[in-house]
């Protein structure tokens, strides 16, 4: 217990001791309270919250009414739901299959230990093509970086290796890596397909837990709003322990492409000798879900018409692969975590009687493990009508030892970057920016769906100097638990410090709410261009 022990033996000064306490939040009692709704969400019982199932709506149901009692009111299109409809598809391996072709010899790759075979409702059934090796295979128009530039790769397969050029700045990388802008250049340039080699020196979680996924039902937003280009015929995912089998007579190597990611050199761009020829089984079927919106409405006559979006996913993996024994995927951090901070940052506001100027919207989306679904069907149908100024979003913040450092994503991108700085300071809290760019966490989560809308965002993570014992939890936590069915309620968590994270939200929330002018993004951040 970290919090004012030492107050009974602090004879004389009760008077100051009791003024400390008023301003001194029991975090403990705090964390406890927040935890408990975690233990609710990433329960048995909810399955893993998968989008459409019973344990979702349960979980939805939980978050409504959590609202309503933290004083939110209703902010959907029915109540506090938002619904929306989504086409689904499951891979059939029994229709599967890949094969590499040397010179009309068929070479069968295993799915699941050497690849698997990405599916969506509009995927061929039967691809065959040559294939192209082609670095990064990243278009930057603007930094005048084409890994396709050169190559023929119209009406072929596109090989590349995820990540980028160690001189690209992170935000521009990660960008140009996101599947939509990977599809618009590679659509563009004619290709009709990809193999992705996961990088592995930015590897998350083995490749065992990458295969394992695989089964995973695949979403698509029926109404996703305009301008989404649409999927590619083919697309492969290839395990990098046997990424060699793709390169004989290239008269390149695997080997020869790792040791050039290791050195920070430029990758070699090649026509492969194999042709790639995949026939891809799918079911098709459709789900409904919703977005679960509460709102804390605005005091000013004319500020209470903008909107602060706080913002963490309800949905997780569902029931999958049994990993030692376990199937249900309860995402506890991931999302759960958010999804209780919203809870409890609303209900501080509510005891603590805060009438912000702005308006402040809180939004559990659904749909975020299956592409950000949920916040992108809610930022292109909002259910307000005035201008969202800002999302702070909460994904899997990993609060899993003491709150020391902060990491904040987004940093130096806006002037929120600033807030939070100021917040966290007053809090005795440093901040810290995206120490592992590499891994593209700004644009892995629902803030992205509000970026791309032109809207300043942060997204955060627990942070820690490298090379101390809590870098070592960070890290083993993805690799232990992270998408896996452990993580889940029996895992070590530091419920205090999620507390102290809240009240450093909650005091970021109402200090947007309340400045004279809206959050914008600084001149030179990349995601300045996508205000509208
Ligand atoms: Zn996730």
């Amino acid at each position: 217990m970290r919090h004012l022990s030492w107050l009974p033996v602090c004879i004389g000064v009760a008077f100051i001791g009791a003024a400390v306490f008023a301003q001194s939040p029991d975090w403990d009692a705090l964390g406890k309270r927040w935890w408990s709704h975690v233990q609710f969400l990433a329960d048995d019982k909810l399955e893993g919250r998968d989008v459409g199932s019973p344990g979702f709506e349960k979980a939805a149901a939980y978050m409504a009414d959590q609202f309503r009692d933290a004083g939110l009111q209703p902010a959907g299109v029915d109540g506090y739901r938002q619904p929306m409809d989504f086409d689904v598809v499951r891979i059939d391996e029994s229709r599967c299959s890949l094969d590499l072709l040397h010179d009309g010899r068929a070479e069968p790759v295993k799915l699941g230990d050497d690849a698997t075979l990405g599916v969506n409702p509009h995927a061929a059934e039967n691809v065959e093509a040559a294939a192209v090796f082609a670095g990064y295979g990243l278009t930057v128009p603007e930094l005048n970086y084409d890994d396709l530039a050169g190559l023929d790769v119209k009406g072929r397969i596109v090989v590349y290796v995820s990540g980028g050029p160690a001189e690209m700045s992170g935000p521009i990388k990660a960008h140009y890596q996101s599947g939509e802008e990977r599809r618009r250049a590679l659509l563009k340039a004619g290709a009709i397909g990809t193999v992705a080699i996961p990088n592995p020196k930015s590897a998350e979680v083995p490749w065992s837990r990458v295969a394992a996924s695989r089964f995973q039902p695949r979403m698509e937003l029926r109404d996703p709003g305009h301008g989404v280009p649409p999927p590619l015929q083919a697309t492969v995912l290839f395990n990098p322990a046997r990424a060699e089998m793709l390169f004989p007579g290239s008269g390149h190597t695997f080997a020869e492409i790792l040791a050039a990611l290791n050195s920070d050199k430029p990758l070699p761009h090649f026509p492969l000798a194999v042709k790639i020829h995949a026939r891809v089984g799918i079911t098709r079927s459709e789900a409904k879900s919703e977005n679960v919106v509460g709102i804390l409405p605005g005091s000013d006559p004319t500020l209470k018409n903008e909107y602060i979006v706080v913002s963490a996913h309800l949905d997780h993996l569902g029931i999958g692969e049994p990993v030692n024994g376990d199937r249900i995927y309860n995402g506890a951090m991931d999302d759960a975590s958010g999804d209780a901070s919203l809870i409890e940052i609303a209900r501080a506001m509510k005891d603590s009687g805060a009438k912000p100027k702005r308006s402040i919207l809180f939004v559990s989306v659904t749909g975020e493990e299956k592409g950000e679904l949920g916040s992108q069907y809610f930022a292109a149908h909002p259910t307000v009508s005035g201008p969202i100024i800002a999302d702070i979003n909460m994904d899997m913040y990993l609060p899993l030892f003491p709150l020391k450092y902060l990491e904040v994503q987004g940093l130096g991108e806006s002037s929120l970057g600033d807030d939070v700085r100021v917040v966290a300071e007053q809090a005795g809290v440093k901040v810290q920016a995206d120490k592992e760019p590499e891994h593209n966490r700004f644009i892995r989560s629902d803030q992205y769906s509000f970026i791309k809308k032109g809207i300043p965002s942060l997204a955060f993570k627990f942070g820690y100097i490298p090379g101390t014992p809590q870098e070592k939890i960070f890290k083993a936590w993805y690799t232990e638990r992270y998408h896996g069915p452990a993580d889940d309620v029996n895992q070590p968590v530091d419920a205090a410090a999620a507390a102290q994270f809240n009240a450093i939200l909650e005091k970021l929330v109402l200090r947007v709410a309340d400045a004279d002018q809206r959050p914008e993004w600084k001149p030179d951040s990349f995601f300045r261009r996508f205000v509208p």
